[in-house]
């Protein structure tokens, strides 16, 4: 329930705004996104829905002043499940002491009775881990996941019953979906009002259940999803894809697609937000000369050019060789190189003599640590 926009927002409207304007909003706005003028487009797909769910909420007195109260992340219609005092997670900040949870149960203080629970309820979100490579966070690609999930059922469109057939009015519930069952708690005897348990909240007996989903109004299907991951997209992450979750009940929303995104380790290089860190190393010959190198990134590798007396640790930024900025595809991270320098083993003879020969003409200002070293090794002794 969390991201959710300002449906005032969404449609563009004063929030004291009156039905003809929400209405005349809402039109504008459906007919730009509808999918119909934006075929095959995402965005507009997404806005279209988002459009729809505000009106929805908008467009209905009774649900627009609950929204009102209770903002975006507030009880959702039909929410109030069990009755047990410890569930109150998702009711978020609308309540503001025990007294309103108490009026909650016995019906005085929130809303009417029974048209909420057969209200539309959102559909759950449905949970789906990747995992892709470093380069694919880094670069974005598209990965194709397998989604097993409910699907409204195409021959009873969701009301559970066989076409045609009649559907009564639940005997235990008189419709409204819920039963007063008065129960004894510390602060005494409570009317605590809970879901139908003959017609499980839905106010309605199906006589001849629908042959296709056995009743359920619902039918598990295994989908393929093609999801884009975004360049910049980190390990732990989670996309949110709205509207692909499990379908509402009564009219709801559907749920959203939650796409957790495990990175894989990367053997050279490691991240930092948007900035890469690579150990790159060199010969002591060429950390001492000088030398123009190849430094992998993440397309083609860039020469760089190491300064003469190059030292061990030291790090060179190669500005904008990092990783796309998630939210600001404009901005790029960089890359810090540092400089590992590598001393040869198992020198032959030769060698050994041509370092020796360099070592009698090398002066102790050419190593600034070592004479540093010493000086102060001398200060201590004074
Ligand atoms: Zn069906
Ligand atoms: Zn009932």
């Amino acid at each position: 329930m969390a991201n959710k926009r300002d449906y005032y927002e969404v449609l563009g409207v004063e929030k004291g705004a009156d039905d003809a304007t929400i209405k005349k909003a809402y039109r504008q706005l459906a007919k730009k996104y509808h999918p119909d003028v934006n075929p095959g487009d995402k965005t507009a797909e997404d806005k279209f829905k988002e459009v729809n769910e505000a009106y929805q909420v908008l467009s209905n007195p009774e649900k627009r002043a609950q929204y009102d109260q209770f903002g975006p992340d507030g009880p959702q219609a039909g929410g109030f499940g069990g009755g047990g005092f410890g569930d109150f997670s998702g009711f978020g900040g609308g309540f503001g002491g025990f007294e309103d949870i108490f009026n909650m149960f016995t019906g005085g203080g929130f809303g009417g009775t029974g048209a909420r629970r057969n209200g539309p309820v959102q559909g759950d979100d449905v949970r789906v881990d990747i995992t892709i490579s470093f380069e694919e966070a880094a670069l974005g690609c598209e990965k194709e996941i397998k989604l097993v999930k409910d699907e409204e059922c195409p021959t009873c469109h969701g009301s559970g019953a066989k076409p045609g057939t009649k559907v009564d009015t639940c005997p235990t519930c008189q419709g409204t979906g819920q039963e007063r069952v008065v129960s004894s708690t510390p602060f005494g005897r409570i009317q605590n009002v809970r879901t139908c348990s003959r017609c499980r909240g839905t106010g309605k007996i199906i006589t001849e259940p629908c042959d296709k989903c056995h009743g359920r109004g619902k039918l598990r299907v295994s989908k393929r999803h093609t999801v884009k991951v975004p360049a910049g997209v980190d390990n732990g992450q989670v996309l949110n894809i709205r509207g692909e979750g499990e379908p509402g009940e009564h009219g709801g929303a559907p749920g959203n697609l939650l796409i957790v995104v495990n990175v894989k380790r990367h053997p050279l290089f490691k991240r930092r937000d948007d900035d890469l860190y690579i150990d790159m190393p060199l010969t002591f010959t060429q950390a001492a000369l000088g030398a123009k190198l190849d430094v992998p990134t993440l397309g083609k590798p860039v020469q760089y050019t190491f300064p003469e007396g190059t030292q061990p640790g030291q790090v060179f930024r190669l500005e904008g060789a990092g990783v796309q900025n998630l939210r600001n595809p404009a901005r790029k991270g960089d890359l810090y190189v540092t400089v590992v320098v590598e001393l040869p083993k198992k020198l032959t003879k030769q060698q050994k003599e041509l370092l020796r020969q360099f070592e009698e003409t090398a002066t102790s200002s050419q190593y600034e640590k070592r004479k540093s070293f010493w000086d102060n090794l001398k200060d201590m002794f004074r």
